[in-house]
């Protein structure tokens, strides 16, 4: 089967199963999304691409913005970093609170909340937060070869009004002292990285490098070393899925991260990048569909990493 063959089957399998699983409703705007939408693009190392469904409608990327932070924030500070993030999997939500007490204020992963806002204060480094937030947009921009991405000022408004969880997570840490800019700044961030919006084809273009040991493979771009490229991998495979990463190794068997606008970026070493988009969400917060069309996916293709 071709590339386009495969991508096509499993869009077709999905069409049955399109609406399962329950939008994220906890922020308002993610609730009036049409639960039925369903987007899959590939690009391949090689530049070749395919898609189906709906890969050019934009959608709230959420998470999968904390692999493109704990990137930059990995180059700007380097391995001082890891002083103030773990790697290991938290078996818990993703917006959990209770291993932050006993672990001193060290989240264990930058994937969970937690550890995504602690790269988000590390990356603030005094700027003002519009500065920061202009910062990681353009980055994004850069990454997937497009000036067109934007940020929803409307969804990055209504998770500072609802945000209460996160709210707690960044105070408790800075009474720790691992928060070490204003609260409200870091979450104003936090916030709009969360809010960014991007269709499966740029997501999937601005997750290539690291299907490529670093180096985006079209522009020839060095976006961060080859070991640091596999560590972030490690880490998309043992945290990429909060509570239920292990599930997702399980099935997938890929490095991945998910959002809970219902997309999940999936990187196949040293051949692909994959995104897939479906607003309805499993118990732990990952897309049903998307992760269900990533494990066929993957099965038709060959491309599991085990
Ligand atoms: N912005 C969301 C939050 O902080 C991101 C959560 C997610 O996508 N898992 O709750």
């Amino acid at each position: 089967m071709t590339l386009a063959e495969i991508v096509a089957t499993v869009g077709q399998e999905m069409a049955g199963r399109r609406g399962e699983g329950v939008v994220a409703d906890y922020i308002p705007p993610l609730a009036r999304v049409d639960p039925q939408r369903f987007g899959l693009a590939v690009i391949t190392v090689d530049g070749e691409t395919a898609e189906f469904g709906d890969a050019w409608l934009a959608f709230s990327i959420q998470s999968i913005s904390k692999v493109f932070t704990l990137t930059l924030a990995l180059e700007r500070m380097g391995e001082d970093l890891w002083k103030r993030v773990g790697r290991e999997p938290s078996g818990s939500r993703f917006n959990s609170i209770v291993q932050l007490e006993q672990e001193r204020g060290i989240p264990r992963n930058p994937f969970i909340n937690a550890g995504a806002i602690v790269v988000t204060d590390a990356l603030l480094e005094g700027r003002p937060p519009a500065a920061a937030i202009e910062d990681i947009r353009d980055v994004m921009r850069g990454l997937a070869d497009t000036d067109s991405i934007q940020i929803d000022e409307e969804v990055a408004a209504s998770e500072a009004a609802t945000g209460f969880r996160n709210i707690s997570l960044a105070y408790f840490m800075r009474g720790f002292g691992n928060v070490k800019n204003a609260v409200d700044d870091v979450l104003n961030v936090y916030f709009h990285q969360c809010a960014i919006r991007m269709n499966c084809r740029q997501l999937a273009r601005a997750g290539l490098f690291l299907a490529n040991g670093g180096v985006d493979p079209l522009t020839s771009a060095i976006v961060t070393t080859s070991a640091r490229a596999r560590r972030i991998e490690a880490v998309m495979m043992t945290c990429g899925h909060y509570d239920a990463s292990g599930e997702f190794a399980f099935k997938v068997g890929l490095p991945g991260k998910s959002g809970v606008g219902g997309g999940i970026l999936a990187i196949v070493p040293g051949r692909a990048a994959i995104a897939v988009w479906s607003p309805g969400l499993d118990q732990s917060g990952t897309s049903l569909v998307g992760a269900l069309a990533l494990e066929r996916l993957v099965s038709l293709a060959g491309w599991s990493a085990f």
